[in-house]
């Protein structure tokens, strides 16, 4: 925590409580919140904060290279404060977000007349998927519609 303080400092930036209270959720936080579920959180410990506040932290953080959007979900923005290149995967059921700390970069090949173009930094992957729990509840759901056909 204190590391934290040092490095947003060094940055420039001013860190007020509100602030102090958004890194300190999201440092180490591996469940790619939004900005809406980071806003919920700091909400119960600072019940003045406002949403603009928040969003706009988020944005100043991401500026410095801080924390990562994910655009993955086509709802909302999430957040994630590890920015190291990793790939994700979201459920198509419940927008959970996984990680994936694969490197598939030998396995990716780009066409030719775009490597003529371009020299490839990196690369992120979204994949799609149905996580456990959504797969459990659609079987529990499957069981219950064949048990109403029975009756
Ligand atoms: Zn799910
Ligand atoms: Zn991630």
């Amino acid at each position: 925590m204190k590391e934290l303080i040092i490095k947003y400092k060094e940055k420039g930036l001013k860190l007020t409580p509100q602030r102090l209270a958004i890194l300190n959720y999201l440092d180490g936080n591996t469940s790619h919140p939004s900005a809406g579920d980071i806003y919920k959180h700091i909400k119960r410990v600072y019940p003045t904060v406002s949403f603009a506040t928040v969003y706009n932290t988020l944005q100043v953080l991401h500026e410095k290279g801080e924390v990562m959007e994910i655009t993955i979900d086509p709802q909302k923005k999430h957040y994630d404060p590890n920015t190291k290149a990793h790939h994700h995967i979201i459920c198509t059921e419940c927008n959970k977000i996984g990680d994936i700390f694969e490197d598939y970069s030998g396995a990716i090949r780009l066409p030719h007349h775009i490597a003529e173009e371009f020299k490839p930094v990196g690369n992120h992957i979204n994949f799609y998927g149905i996580c456990k729990k959504c797969q459990n509840l659609s079987r529990y759901v499957s069981k219950r519609e064949k048990q109403k056909r029975r009756d």
